[in-house]
């Protein structure tokens, strides 16, 4: 059939489509960078609003008799779409030093002092867990890229003490079998740390089913919390009380408001918590969190396959031979984004943010389509497809220059 038949069609049945309207939209941009920032919805921007105009000028500091549990509030809310319990999720702080926090607590607990990790890994991930292992006097041991339970396997021993991976890899959009991962991880006595930051809003996680230990992930990419949202921390229930965080703060103490000298910590998820939350940046994340779980990751993630599947048809369709896909073809294989290989990377996603298709890229040679569920439709796949053939056949991207912004 031909692609923007299908398009259409795809389009007209989607159960999703009005979900586009939840979202403050004044462009007509192809929009495929969600998964780095994703769109306002209306609801974030109402929520803003409020405390801006009435909740934060009118409470004064009373309000915190609201605020206060508002992480652990959105937590709750948050769970189903990662398959948590409502008591293991909190927000805190960021990913990065989520991720400080709790590998730090997983190290502290025994004599092994190695961790294990992946080259597909987010590099702010890599750096964290060197710090981490070196503090404890151990170094990290890297699988290959995109590393299958076997590789995985191969480098555990006695002495690892936990293995972090990103679930949905930031370069190749590659997801990792998180039953079988935290399935070798836990065989071998380490525990097992995701990192959801791909993931969270996109695609189902099982952490419960899974066995997982503990989690992180960010709500400013597929949920939407706007520009450095807060992070999220996920702790198994029976280890909530057992592990110790390295950055103990009042708001994880057991009585925060006795003003002891003594750090006595929480036995509940509030013990990974450490100092006063953004509560404008919360209320921006719960809403985004809100639309997803009522959306459901079932139809979410149904439309993350239908929008990287028609996407990938359309791109070997328009231009075989000049790039490759990297992501994988089997849909139960990837996450929402697909990544396309070609030596002008740089140069086509500053070309096709020129011609209104927002995209990124990856150095040295990668260029990113992101697919956010809640908002892209499947002629933007199509039309997104069109425009990287017009640029690549063209060498439209001649008329740029690489390497002239900070941020790519
Ligand atoms: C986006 C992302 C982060 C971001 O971490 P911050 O602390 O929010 O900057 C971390 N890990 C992964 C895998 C990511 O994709």
């Amino acid at each position: 059939m031909d692609l923007d038949v299908r398009a259409h069609t795809l389009d007209r049945s989607d159960p999703l489509a009005g979900v586009r309207s939840r979202f403050l939209i004044e462009d007509d941009l192809t929009y495929l960078d969600g998964n780095s920032l994703g769109r306002p919805t209306k609801a974030s921007v109402d929520a803003v609003r409020a405390l801006a105009e009435k909740a934060w000028p009118q409470s004064l500091v009373m309000g915190w008799d609201n605020w206060i549990d508002s992480g652990q509030q959105a937590g709750e809310t948050l769970a189903p779409l990662i398959g948590a319990q409502s008591h293991e999720v909190s927000l805190s702080d960021q990913t990065s030093i989520n991720l400080y926090k709790l590998a730090s607590a997983a190290m502290a607990s025994g004599d092994r002092s190695a961790i294990v990790t992946d080259a597909g890994n987010f590099p702010s991930d890599l750096y964290i867990l060197e710090g981490v292992a070196a503090a404890h006097g151990g170094e990290i041991r890297v699988a290959p890229e995109d590393a299958t339970p076997d590789e995985l396997d191969s480098r555990m021993d006695g002495s690892v003490a936990l293995v972090a991976l990103t679930h949905v890899a930031y370069r190749s959009g590659a997801m990792h079998d998180g039953a079988a991962m935290t399935a070798v991880a836990q065989k071998h006595g380490a525990r097992m740390l995701w990192d959801l930051a791909h993931s969270a809003g996109a695609v189902p996680v099982a952490l419960g089913e899974w066995g997982a230990d503990l989690a992180v992930g960010c709500t400013y990419k597929y949920l939407n919390g706007g520009p450095g949202s807060p992070g999220f921390v996920f702790v198994r229930e029976d280890l909530q009380p057992i592990l110790e965080q390295p950055i103990a703060g009042w708001f994880g103490h057991r009585d925060q408001f006795g003003f002891n000298q003594e750090f006595d910590p929480d036995p509940t998820i509030r013990r990974f918590l450490t100092g006063t939350p953004s509560i404008l940046a919360s209320a921006s994340a719960l809403a985004g969190i809100e639309l997803a779980a009522e959306v459901g990751i079932t139809a979410i993630h149904a439309k993350a396959i239908s929008l990287t599947s028609l996407f990938i048809d359309a791109i070997d369709a328009v231009g075989a031979g000049t790039h490759d896909v990297i992501t994988p073809r089997d849909p139960d294989r990837r996450g929402s984004h697909v990544t396309v290989r070609h030596i002008e990377a740089e140069r086509i996603s500053i070309a096709l943010r020129d011609r209104g298709v927002i995209v990124d890229h990856r150095a040295p040679d990668l260029v990113r389509f992101g697919f956010a569920p809640s908002y892209n439709t499947h002629h933007q796949a199509v039309h997104a497809a069109e425009a990287f053939h017009e640029v690549v056949i063209s060498k439209d991207y001649e008329r740029f220059g690489a390497g002239s912004r900070r941020v790519t």
